[in-house]
């Protein structure tokens, strides 16, 4: 007997992180009935700087946050290349005119900030920690969930946004896991007080060096109170599967001894310094089984330094929750449709990211050539196109 489908009310979100928060949102717009389950003992303010193009801030001004992330944020002046050992500018993309060139404004944002600010844009009881998310079980008519705890809950529709190492992947796709991409970086916050003064300014700065080896990425957050610092390495091999392993700042100064003046002031007043190795997610065939799909970093953690990782995240947020919506009797439907519409973009992004690591240093005209040829061989584009094209997208009005 073929069973009458049944509207879709409620929808449990496994992993309560940048996505899974901003996906609660969307779909509490919606009228959906929204649990989200994260295996943390508490929501930590953790982390450092973030950046917001100008394509996941449409969704915030859609889910009607636009003002409070105005409030936590610094809008850069443009994203700009240097040569760390002189300070020469290399190359520059201005986001003054954000607004008018790619249709929103382009935020960077502390993560802590901006984990808060979409924690408290929900009803109390929504989020519950403690729950670690052990078993999908697929139903005709609905979703079957076990956490490590030993409850259940039956649930509609679930969707994975439980990360990089995603529990949710791996139990109905199986898979090896993310892969060490063979860079790592430390991650640190410098007091601005610290500094001399004018050492930093407006722009989100690549500091590249004379090789391969290693760069440096600097930009304000908390209204100019701190410089937010990722600053990259080559190194061959990485155990530690954390994203806040302890550093010092002894060992981050001294792995860029041939950074020049400024890069090396900066890392001097460096405060707490943490460390992580860089991970890429497989390649995801598929993210969608019946009435479970996968979001965010679950389904294509991208590198850390492209900048697009939370950005391709809140994209999918808005998406999925306006594909349920139009699909309320049919979710399995509205799943396919999202990731229709989701994974040729998302993957697209995932590979730039994959490629530009390789290619920040851009001292010479000729590493500024060759950067150039690659995209144009591997892509058929530039790398300005690549900006503009991710940058324009609109997910609130490009979702079908
Ligand atoms: C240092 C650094 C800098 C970055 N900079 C940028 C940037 O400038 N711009 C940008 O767009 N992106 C950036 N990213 C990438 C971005 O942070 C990620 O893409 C984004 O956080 C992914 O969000 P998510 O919700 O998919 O996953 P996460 O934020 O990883 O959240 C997953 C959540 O799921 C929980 N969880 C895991 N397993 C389970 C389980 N079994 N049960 C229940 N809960 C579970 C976790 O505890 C976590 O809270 C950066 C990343 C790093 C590390």
């Amino acid at each position: 007997m073929i069973e009458p489908m049944t509207t879709t009310r409620r929808i449990a979100i496994i992993g309560a992180g940048l996505g899974g928060l901003a996906t609660a949102r969307a779909l509490i717009l919606q009228g959906f009935e929204v649990q989200v389950f994260e295996q943390a003992p508490e929501l930590a303010d953790f982390g450092a700087g973030i950046n917001i193009g100008p394509n996941a801030v449409k969704v915030f001004n859609a889910l009607g946050l636009q003002e409070r992330l105005h409030a936590v944020s610094h809008e850069p002046s443009g994203i700009a290349w240097r040569d760390w050992s002189d300070g020469r500018l290399l190359k520059r993309v201005p986001l003054e005119d954000s607004g008018g060139r790619f249709g929103a404004s382009y935020y960077v944002v502390h993560r802590g900030d901006l984990h808060n600010l979409l924690a408290e844009s929900l009803p109390p009881a929504v989020v519950q920690v403690n729950k670690r998310c052990v078993g999908v079980e697929l139903r005709p008519q609905s979703v079957g969930l076990s956490f490590a705890d030993g409850t259940e809950v039956e649930t509609d529709v679930v969707i994975g946004a439980d990360g990089i190492r995603s529990a949710v992947r791996k139990i109905l796709f199986g898979g090896e896991g993310p892969r060490y991409v063979g860079t790592m970086c430390w991650r640190t916050l410098v007091p601005t007080s610290a500094l001399p003064p004018n050492i930093h300014d407006g722009h989100v700065t690549h500091w590249t060096g004379t090789t391969r080896e290693g760069f440096v990425i600097s930009y304000y957050v908390r209204q100019q109170s701190f410089v937010n610092i990722v600053a990259v390495r080559r190194q061959p091999n990485w155990t530690e599967e954390s994203w806040s392993t302890p550093s010092t700042r002894e060992e981050m100064v001294a792995a860029f001894a041939d950074a020049g003046s400024v890069v090396g002031e900066v890392l001097r007043n460096a405060t707490k310094v943490y460390k992580w190795g860089q991970f890429t997610g497989e390649h995801a065939e598929q993210w969608t089984k019946g009435r479970a799909t996968l979001l965010g970093d679950a389904a294509h953690a991208m590198l850390a330094t492209f900048g697009q990782g939370a950005a391709m995240a809140f994209e999918d947020s808005y998406i999925i929750a306006r594909w349920l919506a139009g699909h309320r009797d049919d979710p399995e439907r509205a799943l396919a449709g999202y990731e229709a519409v989701r994974k040729p973009r998302a993957t697209r992004i995932q590979a730039y990211s994959r490629t530009e690591v390789a290619f920040k240093k851009l001292t010479t005209p000729l590493d500024r050539l060759r950067r150039e040829w690659v995209y144009l061989r591997k892509y058929g584009t530039t790398t300005a196109a690549i900006y503009k094209n991710i940058f324009r997208y609109d997910p609130v009005h490009q979702w079908q």
